[in-house]
């Protein structure tokens, strides 16, 4: 057997320890006889690995009991509209800082169910950065204010948190939940598509304060209510059984192999300082994005040639480091490095990187 380096923004590698775990449990899942796979949701063994992972996520996370945990279905996509089907009822205004192409779609969404004003936007320069945000230029009668935290396609992420007082601050989580530390408390609702940094894809994880549930508007699907779910503690139809399940197994390799959260961003930041360091001293390749502004998860990153982009990425795709190529938007290359990236992974591309800057220099 021979696994790659996988640099894929999404799905994306998952930690060896846990696949090894699933492949070993495949057949026979503690002695019940029967694969994850093949349990009735509404058996009392996937009840304990359902349960499991909501008190796995709650204590890694450090959610308060106020929060609800939701395991959906239907990608961050399908939040782009539950969420203001959800909370844009009082004053039909909500607040949009628009950071790439996920909140673009998300504000594209609200725009159908009310008011939305664009705060700010980095637009003008291909996302590089995440723009100021003075709170004078909030509305003063939002129904919440949305912002998505860390932009997989562009490579930012917010370091401090808009202050917004007692609207509540939405925040999609999708490519950097469970990479460091997140004070929930600031937040009325986080939520994240599992496949960039938690699971195989299949499974949304929204989490909500409770005042925020119960206001839907009547035109809302029940099933994008989040009432509807809350109420049934994630199994009003049948949950994405399979995919909570390796979860969890992600979950519990965070708080026991790992150690937790504060060393999860440890090891994630000296991943990053590694390769942003190599592309700070590189005369060949050059990140894209501000320092200041810099992701730890998403790492775009180019040539001055396109002729130069495409031989790396492919004498790099031979060598095993594979989904490097960047996304249309941005061109050049992209290394997402998630969780499971080990260290040894950005290591050795690294180290490949400046081998082919020497070899074409
Ligand atoms: C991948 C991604 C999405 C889209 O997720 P789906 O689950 O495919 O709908 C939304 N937001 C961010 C930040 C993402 O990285």
């Amino acid at each position: 057997m021979s696994r790659v380096y996988n640099f894929s923004a999404g799905p994306s590698m998952l930690p060896e320890a846990v696949l090894r775990k699933a492949a070993e449990e495949m057949l026979d899942y503690e002695g019940s006889g029967q694969s994850v796979m093949e349990m009735s949701h509404r058996s009392k063994i996937y009840g304990t690995i359902i349960q499991g992972a909501e008190s796995l996520l709650r204590e890694v996370m450090n959610i308060p009991d106020n929060y609800k945990v939701l395991f959906l279905q239907g990608g961050a996509s399908t939040q782009f509209a539950a969420i203001p089907m959800n909370l844009m009822t009082k004053n039909k205004k909500a607040d949009y800082v628009i950071t790439g192409q996920w909140a673009k779609k998300a504000c594209a969404e609200a725009k159908k169910y009310g008011e939305v004003n664009v705060v700010a936007s980095s637009a003008d320069k291909t996302f590089s950065y995440i723009p100021k945000l003075d709170p004078s230029t909030f509305s003063k009668d939002a129904d919440y204010f949305y912002i998505c935290m860390n932009n997989t396609i562009y490579g930012t992420v917010y370091h401090e948190l808009p202050d917004t007082g007692d609207i509540p601050l939405v925040a999609d989580i999708s490519s950097c939940i469970l990479s460091c530390p997140i004070d929930v408390t600031k937040f009325g609702v986080l939520y994240a598509g599992a496949q960039k940094n938690m699971a195989p894809a299949g499974l949304t994880v929204v989490i909500v304060r409770e005042d925020l549930i119960g206001n839907a508007m009547d035109i809302t699907p029940t099933m994008l209510d989040w009432k509807t779910h809350a109420d049934n503690g994630s199994m009003y139809n049948t949950p994405p059984c399979y995919t909570i399940y390796m979860a969890k197994l992600v979950l519990e390799w965070i708080k026991n192999e790992v150690g937790g959260l504060d060393k999860m961003y440890e090891l994630n930041q000296k991943k990053a300082d590694l390769l942003y360091n190599f592309l700070d001293n590189s005369k060949m390749f050059r990140g894209t994005v501000v320092p200041e502004d810099r992701s730890l998860m998403n790492v775009p990153f180019v040539t001055d040639s396109e002729e130069l982009n495409a031989k790396f990425i492919k004498e790099a795709t031979e060598k095993g480091f594979v989904n490097l190529k960047g996304h249309r938007t941005v061109g050049g290359m992209r290394a997402s490095i998630y969780n499971a990236m080990p260290y040894e992974g950005v290591k050795a591309l690294v180290d490949f990187m400046a081998e082919f800057e020497k070899n074409n220099g």
